[in-house]
């Protein structure tokens, strides 16, 4: 056996121990030891600027964090089937941040189980079962989410579209059917859903709802045209299905003018799905529903959830929620954002290899393109590893993986930011001299 210190060997050790599909970053990858605030730091102890991750909302080892985990496990940690202040006060502060029609949360442990009972409920409410879905959606890793992520089932190997799901073309107006310069165009991608219906109601599957990331994340960093979602989801409903917000990776203040990102399309979903950040990195899924879905599915066994919803987790949502607003990090992912985007857009201007510049707050994706304008998948992973021997993390995106994605912790301040700024425009030089 091997002693798992140097990076080699414990490659080696996940190589002997677990699955091939296990995927690594970076043709060199890194080996993280501690972290704080958006920075990281490896086995010697050099730091990384965290651009990338999610789930260190509020950022990487906050004290808070830290503090009430310790306190909690001091106590005790039991499962909803007790009383404890702890829960309602989590789903006080959730609800909150919601529109008033979504009252009941059921707490989970995962984004993954929190879009899987998410299609439960809505076979429970409308007695049917046929989705549409935007395409290279993602939205877990088990049975029933991966059939609603063509991300996973229509890639090399996958099991393939399930005869109760219907895609629909994301609405990306920078690569898709229909562009910018089209002021009909939320409407006409909105319009793809009609043949979807359809399709669905032929096959005998009824429709029971709509399910889509706000933003479409793994699909490219792509923020629909205002309207589109309200647009989908009056098809939707009147067809008799009803429409999953998936908030995992947009919610909780990333957007910076937004807390969620329907509030952006002015779209009121029926069901809000929450994961990744709330926790900060402990483990929680949260769904969020109205009285009337809750209670149809009340008409079926008792829902129950050993870890959903136990009392650390209670206490740790509720902290990242209350952190999030104590140091104001929603405003500063707004400046941030601002910052980052008009660093990004005059980049754009030097770099030919930049197509597009989109997003909002700290959602961010920059398309890079070949000189013909097709997509840069080799550059992209270029800069991707460039980036990273510059100790900056960040990722990539798209169905041709060619749009870096920029998604930092929400503490990134404006010396990170010019870090960012400045090692893509050195990086974009490499790639414009070879
Ligand atoms: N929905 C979206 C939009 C996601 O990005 C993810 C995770 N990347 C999930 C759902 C699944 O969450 P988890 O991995 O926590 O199960």
């Amino acid at each position: 056996r091997y002693e798992p210190t140097s990076k080699e060997a414990i490659q080696q050790g996940r190589k002997d121990h677990f699955g091939g599909n296990l995927s690594l970053t970076y043709a060199d990858p890194v080996m993280l030891v501690r972290g704080w605030k958006h920075h990281l730091f490896d086995e010697w102890g050099r730091p990384y600027l965290d651009a990338y991750n999610n789930v260190p909302h509020v950022g990487h080892a906050h004290p808070r964090i830290q503090a009430i985990a310790a306190d909690q496990l001091k106590r005790m940690n039991s499962n909803t089937r007790y009383l404890h202040p702890a829960q309602t006060a989590f789903a006080d502060k959730i609800l909150s941040k919601l529109p008033d029609h979504l009252e009941v949360c059921f707490f989970v442990n995962s984004g993954s189980e929190a879009n899987e009972l998410a299609l439960r409920l809505a076979r429970a409410h409308t007695g049917a079962k046929g989705m549409v879905t935007p395409d290279h959606g993602y939205h877990g890793n088990t049975t029933g989410a991966i059939d609603v992520s063509a991300y996973k089932f229509n890639a090399k190997g996958g099991i393939g579209k399930s005869d109760w799901v219907e895609l629909v073309e994301v609405a990306d107006d920078y690569r898709g059917s229909y562009r910018r310069d089209d002021p009909n165009r939320a409407q006409k991608f909105a319009d793809l859903v009609d043949p979807a219906i359809a399709a669905l109601q032929q096959r005998g599957q009824g429709i029971a709802g709509f399910i889509a990331e706000t933003f479409p994340s793994v699909g490219g960093q792509i923020i629909p045209p205002k309207g589109y979602l309200p647009a989908v989801y009056d098809k939707i409903r009147a067809a008799g299905g009803i429409c999953i917000a998936d908030e995992v990776q947009t919610g909780l203040g990333r957007l910076g003018e937004y807390y969620f990102g329907f509030e952006h399309q002015g779209a009121s979903p029926d069901i809000v799905v929450m994961g990744k950040p709330i926790g900060n990195g402990h483990p929680i899924g949260v769904l969020v529903t109205t009285r009337a879905i809750a209670d149809s599915f009340a008409k079926g066994p008792e829902f129950f959830s050993t870890f959903g919803g136990s009392t650390l987790s209670c206490r740790m949502g509720k902290e990242v929620l209350d952190i999030v607003d104590d140091e104001a990090l929603q405003q500063n992912a707004r400046m941030m954002g601002a910052e980052l985007i008009t660093g990004l857009t005059a980049l754009q201007d030097k770099h030919a290899s930049i197509g597009d510049v989109r997003g909002m707050g700290l959602f961010l994706g920059v398309e890079l393109i070949t000189e013909d304008g097709s997509e840069a998948t080799q550059i992209c992973s270029y800069v991707k590893n460039r980036m990273r021997d510059h100790r900056i993390l960040i990722g990539s995106e798209g169905p041709k993986d060619n749009i870096l994605k920029i998604r930092p912790p929400l503490t990134i301040d404006s010396e990170g930011v010019e870090m960012i700024l400045a090692a893509l425009d050195s990086i974009l030089s490499e790639v414009s001299q070879s």
